[in-house]
């Protein structure tokens, strides 16, 4: 498996070539171009994406999806709820959570992609990856794990080669943000894993069982 980071303004994306062709989360509005100059340099092109596995409903990880079909993204978003919903605007983040209203408020500036959302649950299987619920930063957020490697979104963030929680401000919940990095502990014993903000992590299992 070959994975592609993609920094774009402080935010991460990943282009992973495994059994199939994926996009790990699209960036923000204004990083639309960036990210595609960055898989062209993979040699690959937007077109030949085979699905965007969607960490969570926030405009640095969703705001780039709407722009990206126009540069020929075609392909289906895989998405836990209840962000799903938040995504195809069947449902509005709640305002009586701070987290929530913020989501709120940045998804006016977040266009709905034409593009399919797939629901996926916990332990179901995309691209070669378990699906993991790790809700606190957002309500539906997922983390994606393989044996070797792990996408972690913003489930956690890395600085100095170690994992830290995101600031409870930035969390819708952070009770279960800390309960979500005791089920990446026990779930995940791979080493690598790539998270929304910060520089890949190695050794991560032992580091997530640190934190806890
Ligand atoms: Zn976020």
């Amino acid at each position: 498996m070959d994975t592609t980071s993609i920094e774009l303004r402080g935010v991460n994306a990943y282009l992973v070539e495994g059994e199939s062709l994926v996009l790990v989360d699209a960036g923000w509005p204004w990083s639309v171009s960036s990210l595609e100059k960055a898989v062209k340099e993979t040699g690959h092109t937007l077109a030949e994406v085979d699905g965007v596995l969607v960490k969570h409903y926030d405009l640095d990880h969703v705001g780039g999806l709407r722009r990206l079909t126009r540069s020929g993204l075609d392909a289906p978003l895989y998405v836990a709820e209840p962000d799903a919903s938040f995504l195809d605007r069947t449902s509005k983040p709640l305002l009586c959570n701070r987290k929530g209203a913020f989501q709120r408020l940045v998804g006016v500036g977040i266009r709905k992609p034409s593009l399919p959302v797939e629901r996926v649950e916990d332990g179901d299987e995309v691209a070669g990856f378990e699906v993991c619920v790790t809700p606190g930063h957002t309500p539906g957020h997922v983390a994606h794990l393989g044996d070797e490697v792990a996408f972690l979104g913003d489930a956690v963030r890395a600085r100095k080669g170690a994992f830290e929680l995101m600031p409870s401000l930035m969390s819708y919940d952070a009770g279960e943000a800390r309960r979500t990095v005791e089920k990446l502990a026990e779930r995940f014993e791979g080493g690598a894993t790539y998270v929304g903000h910060g520089a890949p992590v190695e050794g991560a299992s032992e580091k997530l069982r640190e934190l806890v």
